[in-house]
């Protein structure tokens, strides 16, 4: 499970933010809508929805939004807490927007630089948290990741550069160590 960082792979560029993305297999039903505990506040719900790919996590306001709700609770609690994190800074940052979450998210669809800003401080949290909590993190993962999720708002290519997207990564992993 040291790698399900690694698992963060080859996701999808919607209209609102893509973070995590986990694989998973669950093996019941599973709920449509989940209420988060009061750490993860602002985040108050994580919810199924039809618009966000099974193993990806997007974020709008108090509620994030998962393709498969089942696949996500099949992940132990660090993993899905690691992403919650992530989230819930997304949330907080919308919210605190003084143009409300629809400015912030108008923004995130067409601002590479904004995209490149936000998604750090949701990655960091999230390496932060996976270290703090005894997990390896696969840095090249990270980078695939980081660099394939999120594609240029205004041209070809993506936000974030593999390589850059890396050594940043490893920065974030060491200095959670000190
Ligand atoms: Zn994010």
């Amino acid at each position: 499970m040291e790698s399900r960082i690694a698992t963060m792979l080859g996701f999808w560029k919607l209209c609102f933010p893509l973070c995590l993305a986990l694989v998973g297999c669950g093996d019941v039903l599973p709920p449509s809508s989940i209420d988060l505990p009061p750490r993860f506040r602002p985040l108050t719900t994580l919810k199924q929805s039809r618009s966000v790919p099974r193993d990806v996590l997007a974020t709008r306001g108090s509620t994030c939004y998962t393709g498969d709700v089942g696949a996500f609770l099949a992940h132990d609690d660090v993993d899905r807490s690691s992403v919650l994190v992530h989230e819930a800074l997304h949330a907080a940052r919308q919210l605190a927007d003084h143009r409300g979450v629809d400015g912030w998210m108008r923004q995130y669809e067409t601002d590479d630089a904004f995209v490149f800003d936000e998604e750090r401080l949701g990655w960091a949290v999230e390496i932060e948290y996976l270290v703090r909590h005894g997990r390896a993190v696969n840095f090249d993962k990270v980078a695939d990741a980081m660099s394939t999720l999120y594609p240029s708002r205004t041209g070809s290519g993506s936000v974030f550069d593999r390589e850059g997207s890396r050594a940043w990564a490893i920065s974030v992993a060491e200095e959670a160590l000190k």
